[in-house]
């Protein structure tokens, strides 16, 4: 990696709040991230050196744009102002897939061309709220998804194949009805307009298949890195039973399964379930099976019926675990636990409860998956106290 004294800085950064490190060499970024993980978890062992990303700027495969107008009748793209409801519009985003910006600009321009009212929130009135673009970064397959407060776009077909003729990159384009007032940003129907629906992509040398409200790592290069000293924490023989718990479309256990005996994943969101089923078929992964449940009731069924699991990856929300999970992993002792975790804040809490009930946290991995922000992802192994 190039050593830069100044790392970029954004325009927006103060009024959008994502971009904490906007200006920060990154070299800097990555010694204040180390630091902030080793205080919160240096308690339980030794901190390994974050690894940083190779491109630290347009990382982010999933693009999310809010519809706004100005005084002139313009119809421009934008995020909520940190803490707020108004919109600033944001031209170009450091952070975001260069793509994605440039089909976010066209968007503007044809809402203009084809008349769309932009939804009002205040007033719940107008169509557009939203637009959302998922790059599929190996592929090179293009999402995008229009959120509207209704199901009628006019001139639909018009539209998208005007926007396909500008962007023939995009290989399906998907209307989103979310007629709810909710900071939500999707709603629940979906009306494919252009392609599948859905992108692909491959990650770790597995293909993955992505729908519109699946979760999906937002920084495709370094979820392999993380993913790959998961696998290294798993130890892997090919003999193991395998749990991923809040699987996501199945990414990490599609990893384990060419590794393991068996893997079984659990997922509450149910196109996420089904894009799991997919992928595990995509990939003939015969040894894989998922389920749809709350990933803390779906463990405590497992050990109630003394089920048995060699290793656990759980991969959970910002919001971490629950002792509900927690305690019924440890009735099941597995032989190791790989935790992955978005947020060291509640990864400490949920490591003090794990070591209170005899693990210990042999390793922690910081990995930089968000540069520019001050979010960082841990992964660490926790094994049973003999
Ligand atoms: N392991 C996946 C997804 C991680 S994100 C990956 O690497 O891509 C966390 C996932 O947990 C999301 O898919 C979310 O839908 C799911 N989730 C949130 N709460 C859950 C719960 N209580 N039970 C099961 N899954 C949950």
């Amino acid at each position: 990696m190039e050593k830069q004294k100044q790392g970029n800085a954004c325009p927006y950064a103060k009024k959008c709040g994502g971009c904490i490190f906007s200006g920060k060499a990154y070299e800097e970024q990555l010694k204040i991230k180390q630091k902030n993980v080793t205080d919160l978890l240096g308690k339980f062992g030794k901190v390994a050196p974050i690894l940083g990303a190779k491109c630290p700027e347009h990382y982010r495969n999933k693009v999310h744009g809010i519809f706004g107008r100005d005084r002139q009748g313009n119809v421009f793209t934008g995020i909520y102002e940190e803490k707020s409801h108004r919109i600033v519009p944001v031209e170009n985003c450091m952070i975001e897939d260069e793509k994605a910006t440039a089909i976010l600009k066209t968007l503007s321009t044809m809402a203009k061309q084809f008349k769309l009212q932009v939804y009002d929130e205040d007033r719940e009135t107008g169509l557009l709220r939203h637009a959302l673009i998922r790059v599929g970064r190996t592929t090179g397959e293009i999402m995008v998804v229009l959120v509207l407060s209704g199901p009628i776009l006019p001139s639909k077909n018009n539209f998208t194949k005007e926007l396909c003729r500008r962007h023939p990159e995009i290989t399906t384009v998907v209307l989103n009805i979310n007629d709810k007032n909710t900071s939500m940003v999707l709603g629940n129907r979906n009306i494919v307009l252009y392609g599948k629906g859905y992108i692909e992509d491959v990650l770790c040398g597995l293909r993955f298949r992505i729908s519109p409200s699946s979760f999906y790592q937002i920084n495709s290069e370094q979820t392999e890195r993380l993913y790959k000293k998961a696998m290294e924490f798993a130890g892997l023989t090919g003999k193991e039973r395998v749990i991923d718990a809040y699987c996501g479309i199945g990414t990490i256990g599609a990893c384990a399964a060419g590794k393991a005996r068996e893997v079984i994943g659990v997922e509450l969101n149910r196109d996420a379930v089904k894009d799991a089923i997919t992928n595990a078929k995509l990939n003939q992964l015969k040894n894989i099976r998922f389920w749809n449940d709350d990933a803390g009731k779906f463990m405590v069924n497992m050990a109630a019926n003394h089920e048995q699991a060699d290793i656990v990856f759980m991969d959970p929300p910002r919001s971490g675990s629950t002792p509900e999970f927690i305690n019924s992993v440890n009735t099941l002792k597995p032989k190791k636990v790989v935790y992955v975790s978005c947020d060291p804040v509640t990864l400490k809490r949920d490591l003090e409860l794990f070591q209170q009930k005899g693990w210990k946290v042999k390793a922690i991995q910081p990995v930089d998956m968000f540069p520019y922000t001050g979010h960082v992802e841990t992964v660490c192994l926790l094994t049973r106290k003999i």
